[in-house]
């Protein structure tokens, strides 16, 4: 039985599309605190804390663990919340996947990666608008748009961004979407993946408090129109569908490989991997240092 190291998806959802790999998450909670979190319906909307004893479990679980199998960090909390640049707590996890032969997918909204190049194999930055004002409100403690790219840009490493979520009425405008795809496009992002919101009742209490002006219409969109997957609210299938397409179609336009998170549209999966895996390198390649 695995203890911090977790085969992804255990609850095998039917609109999962990765590929198998294990999540790794160094922190609890996250102290980036957005407004639209799918995690705090599970752990509650507190700061990023260090899990007790991390690396020591984390060894234990590596010994066990097939290597051959990508780690995605971290996939519902962030590696790189300001905390981690006082305590390196996701630094140390990297050090020792590394001296153990494991690939890394790293997937953040922090900037704090920059620190740690080449001790990861490929990169995935969350990004949902350029619009700084509005990022303040739903993602206030992460750090802008404007240096998730720059940050983006100054590593060496396959990479890529989720615009995760798109949000309608807030950032689902098609030529904000164009805009945001350049601008990812050209800090060198291969690949792109693109989901809507999904609605929790915590997460929806939050959205609604923070902008009500918009409340009807979401409430219209996800609770009257929209259809129930698994805990969450989705819009309805039509009108996502017409959003993810056009804006996975530009991405292609734009050199890019794309893909859609959980939305049950195969035929926007134009990457050879939803979750930017592809962009790491294969498992042959990488032998372990004696620890
Ligand atoms: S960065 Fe991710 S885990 Fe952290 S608050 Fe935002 S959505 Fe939640």
């Amino acid at each position: 039985m695995m203890d911090v190291l977790r085969p992804f998806d255990p609850w095998k959802s039917p609109l999962c599309t990765c590929p198998p790999k294990y999540s790794l998450h160094p922190y609890t909670g996250c102290t980036h605190y957005c407004l639209y979190c799918y995690a705090t319906s599970y752990v509650g909307r507190k700061p990023s804390r260090p899990k007790k004893d991390f690396l020591r479990r984390l060894r234990r679980d590596l010994a066990r663990a097939d290597p051959s199998l990508p780690v995605d960090m971290s996939t519902s909390s962030d590696p790189y919340p300001p905390e981690e640049m006082v305590l390196g707590l996701t630094r140390a996890s990297l050090e020792v996947l590394r001296s153990k032969g494991f690939r890394v997918l790293l997937t953040t909204k922090g900037v704090g990666f920059v620190r740690d190049q080449g001790l990861f194999d490929g990169l995935m930055v969350t990004i949902t608008t350029l619009d700084g004002q509005l990022a303040s409100r739903l993602e206030p403690f992460a750090p802008s748009p404007s240096s998730r790219l720059d940050a983006l840009s100054s590593v060496e490493v396959r990479k890529g961004a989720r615009v995760d979520p798109i949000i309608p009425g807030l950032t689902d405008d098609p030529r904000d979407l164009k805009e945001l795809l350049r601008e990812i496009r050209d800090s060198g992002a291969e690949h792109v993946v693109f989901s809507t919101y999904k609605a929790k009742p915590d997460n929806f209490r939050r959205m609604v408090l923070s902008f009500p002006d918009l409340a009807e219409m979401w409430r219209h969109l996800y609770y009257e129109e929209g259809v129930r997957v698994g805990g969450y609210r989705y819009m309805s299938t039509p009108k996502r569908y017409r959003m993810l397409k056009s804006i996975v179609e530009e991405a292609v336009k734009l050199g890019m490989t794309a893909s859609v998170c959980r939305e049950g549209f195969e035929d926007l999966l134009r990457a050879p991997s939803c979750d930017g895996t592809h962009l790491l390198p294969k498992r042959s390649g990488h032998l372990p240092d004696i620890m």
